[in-house]
């Protein structure tokens, strides 16, 4: 609480409890008549010109006094921040609505079963704020997936006033149902019918009045991606000071049938609106096309990857460079000792150069590609379409769902197996995540594939990106069959019922898309890659340059890891960076370079052109680049994908397994190519 303040000192919008009333006592009288007594909480409505009269809402009326009156009332703000839950079906719109109203950037996403945890933000209004909690989408208020019962322990759990109940407003009987179930445990909801946009587009005439007089609840009409019409719902999320009403008995299926009702007197959906999606869905998922649209998909997002990558590649190169030399010349004229400026310029700075022009470009163009497959709906398609493979090697159709976000991020993808409900598939889910490449591994993979199998033109562009969409696949191929081996082996069992929601398709945000792509995921793995590189530059400088018996360290720790790194076609600086890039996927590549650059007489880079002499300076051939590009793909995940899988599993056996599986996996295809290759 603040200290006791008069009440002419609040700014609008403030609540207060009145703590001492300071005038004498037929005054007190007069006040107390009008229910102005010590301990009711109040509301300060607004203010008149100059400062007075200040009218406040007290015990469900608005009084207003004069300015003289109020200085002799004392109150003390109310710090309780008032606690709102989001909750809804998966797919309403949620965490927009969350996003709109707290100003966070929760990822969103045109799929079912996006939301896997819950996020906390607040919402500033009118001088109040108020704690806004997103919960994962959940269908009833009894838990029956993992992501449910978050959302079921935060309403028991999590005190709060209000619950905001999110419905899609082009089908709301199972929002609505929601709506009554929550209202039946005795929260206090209002509803509010998110979509109104889609369902306008659809012809659908809802009456939201007749809506909150069927409910008894307050009843808002939104479309969440224009944050004005939040604005009313907002007000009343603020403004609110109605109780909750009595608990009583109201079962899941009584709710559906009781929503079912209220839907077919309050909404008219129209006979001559037609639904487009059906058409597409016989191209995307359709038996003759499915396949190679998603092929193509895949080839056209690395294409465009490739080709537009090298130009911006080169200019950050040339950046970098160009900063090296200037630190360089001013390092000389200042006199600095050499082994700092080398530390600095050729240590952190080269590396951490090399990290930024390698990277970002690709980065840039791939994510916001990938993110717009999302936001259109296409994901849960893709899982559609894969359900037959899952279904063979038994295991569940969403995995499809879980390993597209590994291609986002493996620790993302294996806590998204708690959409998967048998434990026994969800295990598979998890084992496998890692063997589709995420984004710390993509930069590698493109940047390598660029320098060797990539040319100036056009054929040569989609050949490289026709190899990256073929690596993809055998990802793809080897989860199948790595998830086969397990259910035959150590996770023996039926594959349990698959249940999918095709969500509409939507058009995507394209500037939200790009922008959250970029400033989410691109700079979040940049960051995290320059952050490590910078001091494992650092490291690897100092042991390229510290020499015992004629040799840098560098060189004996490589000549050390030769032997093991030939039986996998790499050599010993290429293991190494492979074992320091624990930490982070991202850094492998960095760290590769910053090896090779620490022994190497090369001092100047400018373009991804300048890397393949390097590389091939150090004794890479073809077969040294598809061994590196195969193991890129198949080793240990990185170390936060370990710690997530222990926390998903709470298992020292099966983290063990998940390290196992992908690094076993690579070793023995990075053998099979070395033995062909010695055969031919
Ligand atoms: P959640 O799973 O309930 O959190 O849903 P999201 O917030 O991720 O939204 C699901 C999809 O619906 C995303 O593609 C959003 O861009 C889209 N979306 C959300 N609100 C609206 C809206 O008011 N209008 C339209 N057209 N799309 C929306």
């Amino acid at each position: 609480m603040y200290d006791a303040e008069p009440l002419s000192a609040l700014p609008d919008g403030c609540l207060a409890v009145i703590s001492d009333i300071r005038t004498d006592d037929n005054e007190k009288k007069r006040l107390a008549e009008l229910g102005i007594i010590i301990d009711s909480k109040l509301k300060v409505v607004m203010h008149g010109s100059g400062g007075s009269p200040i009218a406040f809402e007290i015990h469900g009326v608005t009084l207003a006094l004069r300015k003289e009156d109020c200085d002799k009332i004392f109150v003390q703000r109310l710090t309780h921040k008032r606690t709102v839950l989001l909750v809804g079906n998966p797919n309403v719109g949620k965490s927009t609505i969350f996003n709109a109203m707290t100003g966070l950037h929760q990822h969103t996403g045109n799929w079912c079963g996006k939301t896997v945890s819950g996020a906390e933000g607040c919402i500033h209004i009118q001088g109040e704020q108020i704690r806004c909690i997103d919960t994962p989408g959940t269908y009833a208020i009894d838990a029956s997936s993992a992501e449910e019962a978050i959302t079921a322990r935060v309403l028991r759990e999590i005190p709060h006033d209000l619950v905001i109940c999110v419905c899609d407003a082009t089908c709301p009987v199972r929002g609505i149902a929601l709506a009554l179930e929550l209202q039946a445990a005795g929260e206090h909801v209002i509803l509010c019918m998110n979509l109104m946009d889609e369902a306008a587009k659809k012809e659908i005439k809802t009456d939201l009045n007749k809506i909150s007089m069927h409910l008894h609840m307050p009843v808002f009409g939104v479309a969440a991606k224009k944050k004005s019409t939040l604005r009313p719902l907002l007000d009343a999320v603020v403004n609110d000071q109605s109780e909750a009403s009595e608990p009583y008995t109201l079962d899941h299926v009584a709710a559906i049938q009781k929503a079912s009702e209220i839907c077919a007197d309050t909404i008219k959906y129209s006979t001559r609106c037609k639904n487009h999606d059906r058409q597409i869905d016989k191209f995307v998922a359709g038996k003759f096309w499915k396949y190679p649209i998603m092929i193509c998909l895949l080839l056209l997002i690395f294409w465009v990857t490739m080709v537009g990558a090298n130009y911006p590649s080169a200019l950050l190169s040339d950046f970098f460079a160009a900063i090296c030399t200037a630190l360089r010349n001013l390092a000389g004229m200042l006199h600095c000792p050499q082994w700092l400026s080398g530390a600095i310029i050729d240590g952190i700075l080269r590396g951490t150069g090399w990290v930024v022009s390698v990277m970002l470009p690709p980065m840039a163009i791939f994510f916001p590609m990938f993110t717009l497959l999302e936001d259109v709906g296409l994901l849960p398609r893709i899982a559609f379409n894969l359900d037959h493979c899952c279904a063979k090697c038994r295991a569940c159709g969403k995995q499809a769902l879980t390993m597209t976000m590994g291609f986002g991020c493996n620790a993302v993808g294996v806590t998204e197996c708690r959409i998967i409900q048998s434990k026994r598939e969800r295990l598979i889910a998890i084992l496998t995540n890692s063997l589709v490449p995420c984004n710390g591994r993509f930069p590698a993979l493109l940047a390598i594939l660029s320098i060797f199998f990539a040319g100036d033109d056009m054929l040569s562009s989609l050949r490289s990106a026709g190899i990256m969409t073929l690596l993809i696949l055998l990802c793809v191929a080897v989860t199948f069959a790595a998830s086969m081996f397990l259910s035959r082996t150590f996770l023996r069992g039926q594959p349990s019922s698959f249940i999918l929601e095709l969500p509409p398709y939507r058009k995507p945000q394209i500037g939200h898309v790009i922008l959250r792509s970029v400033l989410d995921r691109t700079i979040f793995v940049l960051g995290r890659a320059v952050m490590t590189a910078a001091p494992v530059s650092l490291l690897i400088w100092m042991l390229a340059n510290i020499c015992i018996c004629g040799q840098s360290l560098l060189q004996w720790l490589a000549g050390f890891m030769e032997p093991p790194g030939a039986l996998i076609g790499l050599d010993g600086v290429m293991l190494l960076a492979f074992l320091l890039g624990l930490p982070a996927n991202e850094i492998v590549l960095p760290v590769a370079l910053t090896a090779y650059l620490g022994c190497s007489t090369l001092t100047d880079y400018d373009s991804l052109d300048s890397l393949h002499s390097l590389l091939t300076s150090h004794g890479w051939t073809m077969r040294t680049a598809v061994c590196f590009l195969i193991f890129t793909l198949f080793h240990s995940p990185c170390a936060t994908t370990l710690l997530t899988v222990y926390k998903e599993t709470r298992s020292k056996r099966w983290t063990f397994a998940a390290f196992l599986l992908p690094t076993v996996i690579g070793i023995t295809l990075c053998m099979i190519i070395v033995g062909i290759t010695h055969l031919l």
